[in-house]
């Protein structure tokens, strides 16, 4: 799907919108903060914007925000959970202005972490970005993952394969996916106006993953740490603009 310049700028304000509940929750994370502590941010910034939340009731769940830490990949649901020194946390979380929908995440340090926790996040931060870098017209949906891969695996980590990115625009996910690895054949050609939800999860063990009885909570299968990062992203004339961070 290729956006007109009229989406292409109501989706760069829901991209303001999740930027801001990321600036904003990530200032509050700390040892002693519960993960609803973070949801309520989240929700003040969407209620001062007069956004939407397109991650609650989203087949039923319940906050605005997934919190995930440590070796929960994705999904984690808010709760009374209170952040140690030491944790990392997955916030991922997104906005809707007027139909269009934002989506992104960031893992953060709680306090001061270990070596392995801080390399992980470095990583997995640095293949998105690597992924976003190839996203130019006329390049192939593939290269996105295929760069994701090359970092991650290349710094001794793994790539999550049951979860990947998507397109997104009038809902949070459309077609296309965009896997975060090399799927075995070439995907479909970029173009100028096509707006993607990229996002890694990057495991310091094993890929494969489990779901937690909760029905949400994604973790790793060895118990590994897990960090996340994700930006909507589009495609643009000149090259990729992402459209949730604060310039
Ligand atoms: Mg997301
Ligand atoms: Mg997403």
């Amino acid at each position: 799907m290729r956006r007109s310049t009229e989406e292409l700028a109501k989706m760069r304000r829901a991209g303001r919108v999740v930027a801001e509940m990321h600036e904003k929750t990530r200032a509050a994370v700390r040892p002693g903060v519960t993960t609803l502590d973070l949801d309520r941010i989240a929700r003040e910034v969407l209620d001062r914007r007069g956004a939407r939340s397109n991650f609650l009731n989203y087949h039923g769940f319940p906050a605005v925000i997934c919190a995930s830490p440590n070796d929960t990949v994705v999904h984690g649901i808010p709760g009374e959970y209170r952040l140690e020194e030491g944790d990392i946390i997955s916030i991922d979380c997104g906005a809707v202005v007027e139909g269009y929908h934002g989506d992104a995440a960031y893992t953060a340090p709680v306090g001061r972490v270990s070596a392995l926790a801080e390399k992980l996040l470095e990583v997995t931060e640095r293949s998105l970005w690597a992924g976003i870098a190839v996203m130019t017209d006329g390049n192939r949906l593939h290269e996105i993952g295929r760069e994701i891969q090359m970092v991650a695996e290349g710094a001794g980590f793994s790539v999550v394969r049951e979860y990947v990115g998507h397109g997104i625009g009038t809902a949070m996910h459309e077609d296309p996916q965009v896997p975060n690895y090399w799927p075995g054949r070439p995907g479909p050609k970029l173009r100028t106006g096509m707006v993607l939800a990229v996002e890694p999860m990057v495991n310091a063990g094993v890929a494969d993953t489990q779901v937690l009885s909760d029905g949400w909570s994604v973790l790793t299968a060895d118990g590994s740490l897990s960090a996340h990062f994700e930006h909507t992203v589009a495609i643009t004339e000149d090259g990729p603009e992402v459209f949730t961070t604060i310039p």
